[in-house]
């Protein structure tokens, strides 16, 4: 059974690679966790902006006015996407870990951070300044929402408070209860900033009704390439702080002082954490792919996906060495995000054999999530290096994991592949 949406188009569909057993095949890009191939609408989009490229807020010729209405009305487009109230601001930033990191340096005074340790590197790490609590992994969506209630009420918050969540997981692509912990997270006097970095290509994010603060997530996972990426949400906390950095474009005014100094008046809105020239194709192109998502439907394709997800479950189910990860359970709800370890198989070779006798892209290691892939591997994981993992003999446990990942423009030929290459 599947429904009437189709794939869209990507870049990359016809590439063929080749192949050890001989010959080549089309490549199967399910690796959409780590980056997403381009929709063909974006290359599009941007290939027909391209000749009137200008610089945005810094010219006055007319392609540097038309580039700088194109900047803006992007930014109108992603807050359109992600249902921003009002006041809200949407800075672009190079990325998602940019984002976290924008949302770190402009925390209050005696800002208290909580953070589950089973999220991503990127929403784990950049609060270290701050007072952080890192909450234990939880079993089930209710104990993760009861263990941010009891973290919470134990603190007794007095001042500002921070609880960082994702919105579906880079490991084991479940989804997390955002609604139920932002509620009990505003309901003690904290503020919640949302991951969306592997939500928002898979599925609707609106700010407002998610009732969260802030939300995060990178061009590159969604569709769009070109290293931009989105912070949206309140604007007190980014108004009150001093720049993320500080140069032109955040300044209004810059005077030198009677003493030999230097005055500073930054801006109020989103530009005061946009200093320098700012990555204008890269923006156009997120807002691009968010008009596309929108345009095709994107509960249609949401639905779609959950039928690959579906199927490659039954896929990997059909094989008994399979052991998928799950933290919440293997009904949990989850994206095209899945990740496996195969007994008797070390997931570097598992994942190389994908990619040279059947041409399919996927991605091995522990996902730049170390406690977590800890966690559901039992807790011997070995010292990875650099977001990776160090070889296990044949025969030894899995020592890291081997991610398959897909979305609005993976082909069922590609899952199909998959499946059959893994039996
Ligand atoms: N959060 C999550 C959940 C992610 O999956 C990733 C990327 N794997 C990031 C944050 C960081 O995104 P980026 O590398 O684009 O900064």
């Amino acid at each position: 059974q599947t429904t009437d949406a189709q794939p869209l188009p990507v870049l990359g569909r016809d590439v063929t690679v080749p192949l050890v057993t001989g010959g080549e095949v089309t490549y199967a890009a399910l690796d959409y966790a780590a980056s997403a191939p381009a929709l063909q609408r974006v290359w599009d989009d941007v290939a027909a902006y391209a000749p009137y490229y200008g610089s945005v807020h810094r010219g006055a010729g007319y392609l540097s006015q038309l580039s700088t209405d194109l900047f803006e009305n992007s930014r109108r487009a992603v807050a359109e996407f992600l249902g921003c109230r009002e006041d809200d601001q949407v800075v672009f930033t190079r990325s998602t870990t940019d984002s976290l990191n924008l949302l770190a340096a402009v925390l209050p005074a005696g800002c208290e951070v909580f953070v589950f340790e089973t999220e991503h590197h990127a929403s784990l790490l950049p609060w270290r300044d701050a007072r952080v609590s890192y909450l234990n992994a939880p079993r089930t969506p209710g104990e993760a929402v009861a263990t941010l209630e009891r973290a919470l009420a134990a603190r007794d918050l007095k001042g500002p408070a921070l609880v960082c969540v994702t919105g579906a997981s880079n490991v084991t692509g479940e989804l997390w209860p955002v609604r139920e912990l932002a509620a009990v997270a505003h309901a003690h006097g904290a503020r919640v900033v949302l991951d969306a970095a592997q939500l928002a290509p898979h599925h609707p994010v609106d700010i407002a009704e998610l009732d969260v603060d802030w939300v995060a997530f990178s061009g590159h996972k969604l569709y769009a390439p070109f290293g931009s990426g989105v912070l949206a949400g309140r604007a007190d906390w980014l108004r009150d702080s001093e720049p993320y950095l500080a140069g032109g474009g955040a300044s209004r005014k810059v005077a030198r002082r009677s003493d030999g100094g230097v005055d500073v008046e930054w801006h109020t809105t989103a530009a005061r954490h946009e200093a320098g020239s700012p990555n204008v194709i890269g923006v156009y192109a997120i807002a691009s792919a968010c008009k596309a998502l929108t345009e095709a439907g994107f509960d249609r394709l949401v639905a779609r996906e959950r039928e690959l997800v579906a199927r490659v479950r039954e896929g990997l189910a059909e094989v008994p060495e399979v052991r998928v990860l799950s933290l919440f359970g293997d009904d949990a709800p989850r994206v095209g995000v899945i990740s496996f370890v195969v007994d008797g198989w070390n997931s570097s070779h598992f994942a190389a054999a994908l990619s040279a006798e059947y041409g399919i892209g996927v991605r091995d290691g522990l996902f730049c999530a170390h406690p977590l892939v800890r966690t559901l591997l039992g807790g011997d994981a070995g010292d990875p290096g650099e977001c990776g993992a160090p070889d296990a003999g044949p025969g030894e446990r899995s020592l890291n994991a081997i991610r398959v990942s897909f979305g609005a423009g993976t082909p069922d030929e590609h899952i199909e592949r998959f499946t059959g290459a893994v039996r």
